[in-house]
């Protein structure tokens, strides 16, 4: 797996067919009209606490973990003070979260990693990233577009919905999408192209019941499902 994931990362995106890259250019040009600053959902005031709220959304909503960080953060906001919470008290914490226990789990040795090998700090590469527990590609992807301005699209349940069921993007895994959408996202819109695809997936085009009259990619969406509007 760690083989295919290198491999994915070094071959740059071949460049998409015009009438793809044209399709999704006019896609793209649309979401940033309805949202034209984007921003992520998930509360925090430091990179570490990004990272934290990231790292609790892997299977939860964005509310349920604003929730939780509401009261988490003003006890234990850095590495230190969630070091020094423990994990037990961790757990009490996030534990109305799906997958709490691996997730307090993760957090305190992320926290105990930062503090020895990053001076505290959360790192701004892939790889030093990915070397901490329980932070996979996408929880990195976020972490360097968000806290540090990459151009990087991460892939979760709505950008992979949206990115199949448009066409634009279509893929049998996280990591195929966003190879997908690498290739047809004009550089003018790929820090965003993250944003503007959850807010979409999240709002318009939901799981069971995507709001197709009133969305504003339906001209560029092909899903031959897509109801009359
Ligand atoms: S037209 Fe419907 S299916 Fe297509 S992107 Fe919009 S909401 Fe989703």
């Amino acid at each position: 797996m760690r083989g295919r994931r290198a491999a994915a990362r070094a071959v740059p995106p071949r460049p998409a067919p015009a009438p793809a890259a044209r399709t999704a250019a006019r896609l793209f040009r649309a979401l940033a009209r309805a949202t034209p600053t984007p921003r992520t959902e998930l509360n925090h005031a430091s990179h570490f606490q990004l990272l934290v709220a990231v790292v609790l959304s892997a299977q939860a909503t964005d509310k349920s973990v604003n929730r939780v960080t509401e009261r988490l953060f003003p006890r234990a906001g850095t590495p230190q003070a969630l070091l020094e919470l423990g994990e037990a008290r961790l757990l009490a914490a996030i534990r109305t979260i799906g997958l709490a226990p691996g997730k307090a789990r993760n957090l305190i040795a992320t926290s105990r990693l930062l503090l020895e090998r990053h001076g505290g700090q959360v790192p701004a590469t892939r790889a030093e990233l990915e070397a901490l527990p329980g932070v996979g590609r996408k929880t990195a992807n976020v972490v360097l577009n968000v806290a540090f301005g990459e151009p990087t699209i991460a892939v979760d349940t709505h950008v992979f919905r949206v990115a199949n069921r448009t066409g634009i993007a279509p893929g049998r895994t996280p990591e195929e999408v966003e190879r997908g959408l690498l290739r047809v996202t004009p550089p003018a819109h790929r820090l965003n192209a993250h944003h503007y695809l959850i807010l979409h997936g999240r709002y318009v085009c939901k799981a069971r019941k995507p709001d197709c009259p009133a969305c504003v990619i339906r001209a560029q969406c092909a899903w031959p499902e897509k109801t009359a509007g």
